[in-house]
């Protein structure tokens, strides 16, 4: 579990996920994979749902997707993992890695929606299509919607491609995300 101060309103919310039976994934998963990361980070990255090794491990980003993560972050940003905050839109793996349904998105959302708020992160940079329409409430892809930064709220949001479609991908898309996280870096205002 992560590091989470006793008695605060996060850790109020990742005890009301643990229990969570809102949508059908209850019944399939291990664990709710609720978040880890400093409550007070400045950078928040929103995946699309825990896979195998998260569910076993109750973290997110742990497997391949997380390794290339976590490379990127230190690589272009210059942190660690512990230095921002790491959520999903779906707290549970859906089955077979499967892409979670709109009604478990939509019984999920007020978690991820509480999260943001209670971080207040300068920057979100959401990893991926199912995060990015999520936040930015459109149908648009992420291969249209990357390349710049979205107010929302109080936040910028930097959309970006998922971790997996990377390591699919290639060169290219490896590239643009490196891009895209030199980009949150800039508006979190770290330099150099
Ligand atoms: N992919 C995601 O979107 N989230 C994780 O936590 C792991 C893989």
């Amino acid at each position: 579990m992560p590091p989470m101060v006793p008695g605060t309103r996060l850790a109020e919310l990742a005890a009301e996920a643990a229990g969570c039976t809102r949508c059908p994934l209850a019944a399939t998963r291990t664990q709710v994979v609720f978040g880890v990361g400093d409550p007070g980070a400045d950078l928040m990255f929103v995946g699309e749902a825990p896979g195998r090794d998260e569910d076993l491990q109750g973290v997110p980003f742990v497997g391949r997707s997380g390794q290339l993560l976590d490379r990127l972050l230190a690589e272009e940003v210059g942190l660690g993992r512990e230095a921002v905050y790491i959520a999903n839109v779906v707290k549970c793996r859906p089955p077979d890695n499967r892409d979670p349904k709109p009604d478990e998105i939509a019984a999920c959302r007020p978690y991820l929606e509480e999260q943001v708020a209670l971080i207040a992160p300068k920057v979100v940079v959401t990893l991926g299509n199912f995060a990015t329409r999520l936040l930015l409430d459109t149908d648009q892809g992420i291969t249209k919607l990357r390349g710049r930064s979205y107010p929302v709220g109080a936040t910028q949001l930097v959309p970006t491609f998922h971790p997996a479609a990377a390591l699919r991908g290639g060169g290219v898309v490896l590239a643009q995300m490196r891009a895209d996280l030199v980009r949150a870096k800039q508006l979190t205002g770290r330099t150099p």
